[in-house]
């Protein structure tokens, strides 16, 4: 297992915080903070209204811009939805999708997030995969089954050269927002389920290229050991990525 054959994706996931005005000023001060860091990609996925503007301040920084969801359709009568095709245009590059808070809270589905998975990378679109775990999942032993099912069903349809623009971030639930942490062991053993699944899906080589990111409660003090593990190929970080110190320490342990 050679994990430098993998690129390692740090990504802030701001939830509905930051304001355009905010966002702007944000990047204005991380983007100094993290020039010339390369070793790993930045990317912030932002609320729908702040894409353009954190477009706008990324311009000429290593600093890429994602969105938080995506429709699956192309357009239509769906009534507060983004297609892909408008956030491409806007220059978003990445889009989360399947974040445990669209599955609690709005009804996401496995299904869905195959069709939201298959529409992004349709509309040229880099994908950030969430899965993962409830706590009562976790204590009864099935981890590795739902972890499992969610990519399987996420990934239908999905070619091995679409692949190439899927990342997949393992976020136990009952770690995210909650400032419980999945220890670095946890954290490495579902990622390389995961990264089981690909292979047993697409093929060696295809699971070997693969990144796999670790999601949940990762801070400025934890990141360092969690990174460290050979199957954690960088983090989707919520509270964390709205501080620039914080976000800066978590690309620092990934260089
Ligand atoms: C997230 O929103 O994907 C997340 C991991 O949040 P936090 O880092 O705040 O737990």
């Amino acid at each position: 297992m050679n994990k430098a054959t993998r690129r390692t994706v740090i990504a802030g996931n701001w939830k509905m915080n930051m304001t355009p005005s905010q966002t702007k000023e944000f990047i204005k001060e991380l983007a100094p903070m993290v020039a010339g860091k390369d070793d790993c990609d930045i990317v912030l996925c932002v609320p729908f209204v702040d894409i353009a503007p954190a477009v706008e301040a990324a311009k000429g920084t290593n600093i890429k811009v994602g969105a938080e969801n995506v429709h699956f359709a192309k357009n239509g009568a769906y009534t507060g939805e983004i297609s892909a095709e408008m956030l491409n245009e806007c220059g978003a590059e990445y889009v989360v999708i399947g974040h445990s808070e669209r599955r609690q809270y709005f009804g996401e589905t496995n299904e869905t997030v195959n069709q939201r998975v298959k529409a992004a990378l349709e509309g040229g679109l880099k994908v950030i995969l969430c899965v993962g775990e409830l706590l009562a999942e976790r204590e009864q032993g099935i981890t590795e089954e739902i972890v499992s099912l969610q990519t399987k069903i996420a990934l239908l349809d999905v070619t091995a050269e679409q692949l190439k623009n899927v990342i997949i971030a393992y976020e136990p639930v009952w770690a995210i927002g909650t400032g419980k942490t999945a220890t670095p062991e946890q954290a490495d053993e579902v990622c390389g389920i995961i990264r089981g699944v690909i292979a047993k899906l697409y093929s060696a080589e295809a699971a070997e290229a693969f990144t796999v990111q670790y999601g949940g409660s990762m801070n400025a003090k934890n990141a360092a050991e969690l990174l460290s593990k050979v199957n954690v190929d960088g983090g989707l970080i919520g509270g964390a990525s709205l501080k620039t110190a914080d976000f800066t320490v978590i690309v620092d342990a990934a260089q």
